[in-house]
């Protein structure tokens, strides 16, 4: 805890200051362009991989960057797409998986989960994307699932009515991303799943 106080100390005394303009338009202005889906994995920082400054970014991390698909009942997660979709008109959604992700591993891996039982459900909702890459084994298991994850989650979130309704109308668009952590490099999935280096 001391370090994440001695943080916000720093915060405050060193980096805060050259931003205090943004920081005071930020306060009553929420205009985000962007929905950034990414994994909970603490390694996957989205305002650095993107080098995004506050108020840039509206971001939703889960275990294994995983978005149901829709369902009715209430959802943390769709509300969060809907709120970004519908109310502040994000123009782009990234769904960004990663290397060496936990949630993928333990699938691919059938890692027993019988101790994790919140977790063992939540991965259920992955059951496509595994199913999808049986065929893969050892670490290039891993990556499959790491793509096909991805891919899938883009499929589910276009079944959440804000997401079809903007995509209907082209004012959103989707983005696959796969995050590297050892080289730090990103790629984008194209349609069919095949990964491409992002380039600018
Ligand atoms: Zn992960």
């Amino acid at each position: 805890m001391d370090d994440l106080t001695e943080g916000v100390a720093r915060f405050r005394r060193d980096v805060y200051p050259a931003r205090a303009g943004l920081f005071a338009e930020l306060a009553s202005t929420h205009r985000p362009r962007t929905l950034f889906i990414g994994c909970s994995d603490a390694r996957v920082v989205p305002e650095l991989i993107t080098q995004s400054e506050p108020g840039e970014l509206f971001v939703i991390r889960t275990a294994g960057n995983l978005v149901p698909a829709h369902a009715p009942g209430p959802d943390g997660v769709a509300a969060s797409v809907e709120y970004a979709v519908a109310v502040l008109d994000v123009s782009e959604i990234v769904v960004c998986g990663h290397s060496g992700c936990g949630a993928m591993t333990a699938l691919a891996e059938r890692h027993d989960l019988s101790g994790a039982p919140a977790v063992a459900d939540w991965l259920r909702h992955a059951d496509a994307s595994r199913a999808r890459t049986t065929g893969e084994t050892g670490a290039r298991a891993v990556e499959a699932l790491v793509r096909e994850n991805v891919r899938a989650q883009m499929a589910n979130l276009a079944t959440h009515p804000s997401v079809a309704r903007a995509l209907a109308a082209r004012t959103v668009t989707l983005h696959g991303w796969v995050f590297d952590i050892r080289t730090g490099a990103v790629a984008e999935l194209d349609a069919t799943g095949r990964a491409a280096a992002l380039t600018a």
